[in-house]
Order: C-alpha cells, then structure tokens, then sequence
C-alpha cells in the first residue's frame, strides 16, 4: 500500500475519535483525502497596512489600529454594529450583521487591535465587514507569512477540530510523508514549464512563506489535476479510434455533389462549410465517428446533418434523424423533402402518431433499403425497427435522449454507426473540453447572413398597456407573436393560474374574430397541442400563449416577438433558446422580457445579459459564472465537475495548456512506455481505475 493510502486514524494526532469526526464531517479517509484539503484562504501576516494604503481589489489584508469609538446603528434588519479603527494614516469602520452583542461586550475602546479582514470601498471609504480580531501584541507581528485557512464545520469545532488544529494535522502529515512523496509528472515537464516539484508544491499550498510561492504551487496543483483529467480523456479516445470499427465512406458521387452543385438552397457559411469538411474527413475512415456539433440557434445546422447523411447515401447506406419531438420530426421531414426532391432519394418519417398500416410499410421498406433516410421521434428506437444497413445517426438537441436511448440506436447494425449530436445549448469550451474531451467536437460559430439581430428589451408590469400596442402594430404588420409563461413543478398550481390568467386577459385585448389566438400547455392532451402548435404554425393563429413546451425547435419564421413572462425565473440558457424562437424570417424581430419589480441580483444580470447579447456562446460563459459548472450540466454529470483545486470558470488557460501538454505526450508516447514518462503512467494506472467512464455518448 501507498503511503498516501493509509487509513486517517494512524496519523499523529488523530486517534480514533477523531478519525471518525474527519469521515463523517470532511469525507477524510486517508492520508491522500487530509494531503488535498487544501486552504480555501489564506490571512497574509507579511505585512502589516496602512488605512491609506488599501484598495478595493486586495483580498485579505492585516491592519493594527486602536478603536477609538463603538456604535450601534440601524433598526431590525438594518441594525449593525460599527467600530471606527484608527491608525497613522486614518479610520476605517468595522462592521458586525451578526452577533452584535456577543461582539460589543469583547471590543475594548482605547485598546489597540490586529485587524484581519477584505476590505470593501463603501462611499468613498473602506469598511471590514466581520473581521478577525486580536489584542496588539508585538511578537505576533514578527510571525511573517501566510496562514491557511481551512473548511471546518460546527461539529469539528466544538471538538477542537478548528482550522488551527486542522492546520497542525497537515503539518504532521507533511513531516511524515517527507521524502516518500511521490512525483507524478515526469522531470522534462517540470524543467520544461518551470513547476515546482510535487513535495514543494504541497508543502507551500499548506504552509507558503509568500505569495510567490503560493502560486507557483496552487498553479502546479491546478496542472496537475486538468492534466490527468485530459489525459484520461484523450486516451479513451485513443482508444476507440483504434477499436470501434466504422463504416467508411469512400466516394462522394452524385447524391452530394449534385445537391451541392445545383440545388444548395443557398450558400453555405464558412462554419457549415468547415463542419461539413471536419464530417468528411471522420467519415473517410474506417472508424466510428462521435462527433458533437454545436451551433446556435438558427445557425444552419440541419442543412450540415442533410449534407452529411448524402455522403452515407453515396455509399450505399442508410441514415436516420432522430427529433425530440413529434413537431420537430415533421418539420424536418417537410424540411428534408423540399431538398430531395430533385434527387432519387427515399426519406420516410416515422412517429409515435404513425398509422400502424403506414408503419409495417416503413418497417419493411427500412429492411429491404429502400428508405434512404428516415426521419422520426423516439419510435426509431423500437426494436421492431430494423435497418438494412445504417451507417449514419443525426440525433437532433442532445439533452433530451439519455445515454441508454442512444445505445439502443448502435444495436442496429454490426457495428456503430457515425453519430453526430447536434445542440443548440451552447457550452462554454472549458465545459465542453471537459466534458465532452472525448468526442469530436464541432462548432457553428457563425450565423446565416443577412439575419437581424433580434432587438431585446427589459420592461416591468407597468408597461403592460405599451406591449399590447405593440402586439397590435406587429399583428397588422402580418406578424405573429410568442408569449411564454414559466412553468415550474413546484409551483405549478400558481404558474397554471398565470397563464390562464395571462390567457384571458390577452383574448380580451385581441378579441375575435379581428385576431386569433391559441394557447399550449402541457395538461393539454397530446393531440390538441398538436392542433394548435399546428394552427400557428400554418399562421391561422397570431398569437401563441404557451409555457415552455415550444422551447425545443420550432420554426415559425412569421413569428417576430417573444414576449417572456415572469422573466426572472427562467434561466439564462432557457431565456436564450425561447428568444431563438424568432429572427428566423426576414423581419426585424423582438423579444420582450417582462419581470416584476423586484428581482434577485442573479435575476437582474440575467436578463442584463439577454438584454446586452444575442451571443449563445458569451450567454453560455456568463450561466457558467452564475451558477456554477455542476448545476449547468445537471447532477448526474457533476462528478467529473468536483475538482479539488481547479476552477473551470477561471482556470481557462491552465486548462488549454494541461490538455495541448497531455496531446503532445500522447502523441509523441500513446501508451506512456517511454521511460521519461513513468512517474506519469504509474500515476495514471490508479487514477484511470478510479475514473468512471461518465462521458461516453452510446
Ligand atoms: P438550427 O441550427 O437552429 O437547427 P436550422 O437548421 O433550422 O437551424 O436553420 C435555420 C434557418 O436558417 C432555416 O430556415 C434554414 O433554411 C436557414 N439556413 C440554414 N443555412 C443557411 C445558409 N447558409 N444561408 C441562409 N440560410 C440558411
Ligand atoms: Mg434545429
């Protein structure tokens, strides 16, 4: 057994008690769980500031100054208690929320104190809201450096765990492990890009005598932990290159070239043309391809996925498109029919509403192959569907199939067909590099030209009046308007009543027969949703009233406006796809976000955001920055997201320059046996066998 694998209760200082207080309360097991319990902020005792000497961007800083006046301010909710500090150079103010009394009965007026604490740029004047205290005391002053902060909890400390104590156990752990720390990286990297070595890098992440020093080993953690990351998923790409099998494309024959040639319906843009060649060149191989194609909405992406199946269809085999919805599978299908029609191409479409007659004679025409194409929901899973030979998957806004789904469709030949996964929820690189690092992945970065920017406003209750005119004036233009009501679980009753509510008071303001208007919510059954979405989509109705079942996909290039109601409680990412409902037709379109009053600040840089971008991708960046990498992707995946020290929203770079040195060793040295890499292939042998495969689509 490794050192760094022994159990937490033969530590010095530990004991039994206490080692089952570490398990229950921190998840620290062994050596290895207390070695990574890293400080989550450090005090910095370097040096002592001035009042005149801070500035709002310091993080932590230390000032010594006596309180010269205590006061208690505020009514309720308000009610603080300030200290007025005071040194050489000036008085800051001490601020207590909490607490206050315990607080005020400790402070000593007259006496002089060490202040630890952020300081804040308040009016013109710095504030310390909740700083750490202690009576002045010369020796302490002599004490330069920094000072690890650990996460404790109330338990740990009522038993003395505290930070302090928490501190002394690493302390005792670094002694111990000494010269048995084990390098993981290999000599050359660590000269090559100047890192500290592994026995330095944890010692100063504990117990940094600068700041220097702290970054340098919270860089070389940070490395370290994106570098295996990407190297393990690189490898498993590796891997399936080399053992999945594929069906190879070798010509390009009349079906594409003649499409592309004579009836593109218009020119491609420069993305869908680097996509389509980055699809090509995959499907030249005898390998699988897992390609993950990203593009905004409207960015042009089912004329890329049509594209692509021709190339199947020039060899001879079968492809299909696969469509979260039974609406977005006709869509397609009409979609798809327009293009082939001046080509010998068979497209079927394939539903759960299909007439079981229709569907014995798709069944048997998908068998002896002369359906080309089919097009269709979920019911393309079904076992009874048989394919003669299918080479190529599209499957159509990733989120809504789950990895099974997906495996269910590799079952349908002798071996995996291509699969490209088309989303328009963008996903910021350091996202997607991380969770996706394994699949090829594709990016539409561009939109079709001659597209409006859609014009996005912010408005509160109060406008009400204002938006019905406006309605008005774009329904006489010929247009034709969304309005989306949230719909949530758990406050489902109240959001029914809203969008009823909203319902009734948009038919009175349009009433018949002058205006139509229809409405789609998901108590509704299935076939009279179809009927309205059907309705407006035909442009029977002008208005749609609808929650958020009209999110997925849906073209209605007539529709100009889109007015979100209660706006602040959608995400940002919902917010983005309902706005990609309009600006799909030539008109200047809008989208209108109406809030009430009073909103969270997360609410507000939302709709901030919506209001200042129409940018999927900067959207994207931002719902990363708001919530968090592991709410974005939903639970299941979080796992891969927990890092120890790394940040994927603000260790961007480190990640591009973990995953280019993991490409170059693999590339230089696939299966890590060259003898300069055996620190990093010992390493990685128990690290791939704790990793569970989390990613793999199929
Ligand atoms: P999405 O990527 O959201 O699936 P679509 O494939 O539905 O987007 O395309 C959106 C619209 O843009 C469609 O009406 C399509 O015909 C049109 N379109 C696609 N590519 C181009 C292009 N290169 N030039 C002009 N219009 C295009
Ligand atoms: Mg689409």
């Amino acid at each position: 057994m490794h050192i760094l694998q022994t159990p937490i209760e033969y530590l010095k200082g530990v004991g039994p008690s206490r080692s089952v207080l570490l398990k229950q309360e921190l998840g620290i097991y062994n050596f290895q769980n207390l070695l990574t319990h890293f400080p989550f902020r450090y005090l910095d005792r370097s040096k002592v500031y001035c009042v005149n000497e801070l500035n709002h961007e310091m993080s932590y800083v230390q000032i010594s100054g006596v309180i010269i006046k205590i006061e208690e301010k505020g009514h309720k909710r308000s009610k603080r208690l300030v200290a007025h500090l005071k040194d050489s150079t000036g008085i800051i103010q001490l601020i207590w929320f909490k607490g206050i009394r315990w607080i005020k009965s400790t402070i000593r007026v007259n006496e002089k104190y060490i202040v630890f604490g952020k300081p804040n740029l308040y009016l013109n004047s710095f504030t310390i809201a909740h700083p750490e205290l202690e009576i002045y005391n010369q020796d302490k002053l002599h004490n330069t450096g920094l000072y690890p902060v650990y996460r404790s909890t109330e338990k740990l400390n009522s038993k003395g765990l505290n930070s302090k104590a928490l501190s002394k156990l690493i302390k005792n752990l670094l002694l111990h492990i000494n010269d048995d720390f084990e390098e993981n990286l290999s000599i050359e990297m660590i000269k090559n890009i100047n890192l500290p070595s592994s026995k330095e890098a944890y010692t100063n992440i504990h117990f940094p005598s600068n700041n220097r020093d702290l970054i340098r080993a919270s860089k070389r953690l940070k490395f370290e932990e994106l570098f295996f990351l990407q190297l393990h998923l690189l490898k498993s790409k590796l891997i399936r290159n080399k053992h999945y099998r594929g069906y190879e494309f070798k010509n390009v024959s009349t079906g594409f070239n003649s499409f592309y040639k004579d009836f593109l319906p218009f020119p491609l843009t420069s993305a869908q043309k680097r996509v389509l060649k980055e699809i090509r060149n995959d499907t030249k191989k005898p390998v699988q391809m897992s390609r993950l194609l990203q593009g905004d909405v409207g960015s042009g992406k089912t004329l890329v996925a049509f594209l692509s199946m021709l190339l199947a269809y020039d060899n001879n085999y079968q492809s299909c498109l696969m469509a979260p919805t039974e609406i977005l599978a006709q869509q397609h299908y009409t979609t798809l029919i327009e293009y082939v029609k001046n080509l010998n191409l068979n497209i079927g479409l394939l539903t759960g509403s299909t007439k079981t007659s229709d569907r014995k004679k798709i069944h048997a025409d998908l068998e002896n192959g002369s359906i080309d194409i089919l097009i269709g929901t979920h019911a393309l899973l079904e076992d009874k569907v048989k394919f003669k030979d299918l080479a190529f998957v599209v499957i159509d806004e990733q989120h809504r199939f789950g990895v099974a789904q997906r495996a269910k469709l590799w079952k349908k030949n002798t071996f995996p067909p291509h699969i490209l996964v088309m989303t328009a929820t963008p996903i910021p690189r350091t996202l997607s590099m991380t969770l996706y690092g394994d699949l090829s992945i594709s990016v539409i970065d561009e939109l079709p030209p001659g597209r409006k920017e859609i014009k996005t406003s912010w408005k509160t209750d109060s406008s009400r009046l204002s938006i019905f005119q406006f309605m008005r004036d774009q329904i006489n233009e010929g247009r034709q308007i969304y309005v989306v009501f949230p719909l949530i679980k758990e406050s489902e009753k109240l959001d029914y009543k809203d969008l009823m509510e909203g319902y009734d008071a948009i038919e009175k303001e349009f009433p018949l027969p002058k205006y139509q208007v229809s409405v789609v919510h998901g108590k509704m059954r299935a076939e009279d949703k179809e009927y309205e979405m059907k309705r407006f989509v035909e442009g029977v109705t002008d208005i749609m009233v609808a929650t958020t079942v009209i999110e997925v996909g849906v073209n209605v290039p007539n529709a100009s406006v889109m007015i979100i109601e209660s706006a602040e409680r959608f995400g940002l990412s919902q917010l983005h796809q309902l706005r990609g409902r309009v600006g799909r037709g030539a008109a200047q379109s809008y989208c209108i976000l109406v809030s009430g009053n009073k909103t969270t600040n997360d609410a507000r840089k939302r709709l901030k955001t919506m209001v200042d971008t129409n940018d999927g991708f900067k959207i994207s960046e931002v719902d990363l920055e708001i919530r968090g990498p592991g709410d974005i992707m939903g639970t299941q995946q979080s796992g891969i997201l927990d890092f120890k020290i790394a940040n994927l929203i603000t260790d961007n770079e480190i990640l591009n320059y973990a995953r280019k040195e993991a490409k170059n060793i693999l590339e230089k040295d696939p299966d890590l046996s060259n003898v300069s890499n055996s620190n990093i292939l010992k390493y990685y042998k128990k690290y791939s066998k704790d990793k569970k495969e989390w990613s793999r689509i199929g």
